[in-house]
């Protein structure tokens, strides 16, 4: 797949261009999902609630429902299957969330991870002086202080004693613990270049403009991939990891037409990159970033052996040759990229109902990979002669293992406002157990997206539900 660089848009000058061929003018797609909308889903349907709700709630912070959890959950076990488990030169990792100070020293967080702040005098409340409009308070209208740095690392203290020596930082990225455990995973694995350190964990940062929904948060989970290339290889990696990135969106049914590539200009790039490009989402907001895929050439690695006085190079035994390693980092946000699915997905359409009205619908047009219900077993009523065997429907194929994740059994409220319920979680088949059933013993898969329903045996149901599941 071709990916496409936003007109106007600079690639830094040491960096190899994009062909000509693949500079096509982007016509942005907008996604046109209210989002207000979608958050009342959200919430409604058990995705995401805001956190500690009934104590009125901490402001940017949010906590996954059970559909929510079951919807993370598939979206990291996609791309951990993709990018670990379907290669063969990438492996996993989970290090810890609290490290030794001197990582952070010498990773250039504590120095260079800020934003610059500006205090209300009146009300105390602190600003972006770049995002600031006019030089008073947005809030009271009152006197501002000069900037101040402002480190956005969360700062907390091991052990009973608060003072310097016992500071610790909740990690801002997971990349640093890839690093820092390069010399581990290369012993044990005897893994040679080019491979790479996938992990999934959460990181905390202080961030002082937080908002749209889960877009932007202070915590948030990370899945990070640090890829190690010999210096020389690392533009051919990025290119290449630039396009696997955007195949897992498009491969998960994003859609392409809201989706571009944005190379940083040089003024734009963070101090340990050559070059870095981001995947961007035409959210209702505008363009927003998903993922960046960063080629930090030997930063990490130099700057962790000269702070440790450990030697991180790696031996190339066919070359003879002793280096330190360029790294190429396509990292994804876990809860961008869950808002991301969510946005992309949702749709309302005009729809029959089945007295022949015509009704507004809401659908979840989620890819089965990652549909936190794979499958609904709805008896036709709670009639007690229907009861038992749909009861025995929903265990063979539960048991079966067909679904490959959640089952669910829903017989409340009539038939129809359960299509539509199952419709707006996103679950790609209804299994619908009737009168006929009990002579038959056959039942009838539904489709969210097309509406259309066929009858199957009941005998053949899990091979049916996992060759429409997993096509
Ligand atoms: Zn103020």
């Amino acid at each position: 797949m071709s990916f496409r660089l936003i007109p106007g848009s600079q690639l830094s000058p040491e960096y190899p261009s994009i062909p000509e061929k693949d500079k096509e003018i982007v016509v942005d797609s907008v996604a046109s999902v209210d989002l207000e909308k979608l958050v009342s889903l959200c919430k409604r349907r058990g995705f995401i609630f805001q956190s500690s709700e009934i104590y009125g709630g901490l402001s940017s912070t949010w906590d996954y429902g059970p559909l929510g959890a079951e919807l993370k959950r598939n979206i990291k076990d996609s791309w951990w299957r993709k990018f670990v488990w379907e290669r063969d030169d990438v492996v996993g990792l989970d290090s810890s969330i609290l490290m030794h100070p001197d990582v952070w020293r010498a990773s250039g967080h504590v120095d260079s991870f800020t934003d610059p702040l500006v205090e209300c005098k009146e009300c105390h409340q602190r600003w972006r002086e770049d995002q600031l409009e006019e030089r008073v308070c947005p809030a009271c209208g009152g006197e501002l202080t000069e900037a101040r740095n402002f480190n956005l690392m969360f700062k907390t203290f091991i052990g009973p004693v608060e003072n310097d020596a016992s500071v610790a930082y909740l990690r801002p990225e997971t990349a640093q613990g890839i690093f820092v455990n390069f010399e581990n995973v290369l012993n044990s694995t005897r893994k040679k270049l080019p491979f790479g350190i996938a992990q999934i964990g959460k990181a905390f940062r202080n961030e002082i403009t937080t908002g749209n929904f889960i877009f932007r948060t202070r915590e948030f989970e990370i899945m990070e991939l640090e890829f190690f290339v010999a210096p020389g290889q690392d533009e051919d990696w990025h290119k290449r990891w630039v396009e696997d990135c955007l195949g897992w969106y498009t491969g998960l049914g994003v859609s392409k037409e809201r989706l571009r590539v944005r190379a940083h200009d040089t003024a734009e790039l963070a101090h340990y990159a050559k070059a870095t490009h981001d995947i961007e989402y035409s959210f209702p907001w505008g363009w927003g970033e998903i993922q960046g895929i960063a080629n930090r050439a030997d930063f990490d690695l130099k700057a962790h052996a000269e702070a440790s006085g450990t030697s991180l190079d790696y031996y190339d035994d066919q070359t003879k040759e002793r280096f330190t390693p360029y790294v190429i980092e396509p990292s994804a946000g876990v809860d961008r990229a869950l808002m991301t699915f969510l946005v992309d997905a949702y749709t309302e359409e005009e729809a029959p109902t089945a007295s022949g009205k015509v009704e507004s619908r809401v659908l979840l047009k989620l890819h089965p990979e990652i549909a936190p219900v794979k499958v609904a077993i709805l008896p036709l009523s709670r009639n007690e002669k229907l009861v038992p065997l749909a009861r025995e429907v929903y265990d063979r194929v539960r048991g079966s293992g067909a679904a490959k994740g959640y089952v669910q059994y829903d017989d409340a409220q009539s038939i129809g406002r359960r299509y539509r319920r199952q419709d707006e979680i996103g679950t790609p088949l209804c299994v619908t157990v009737d009168f006929d059933s009990l002579d038959d013993k056959a039942v009838t898969i539904r489709d969210r997206d097309t509406m259309e329903q066929v009858r199957v045996a009941i005998d053949d149901l899990p091979s049916e539900l996992g060759a429409r599941l997993h096509v």
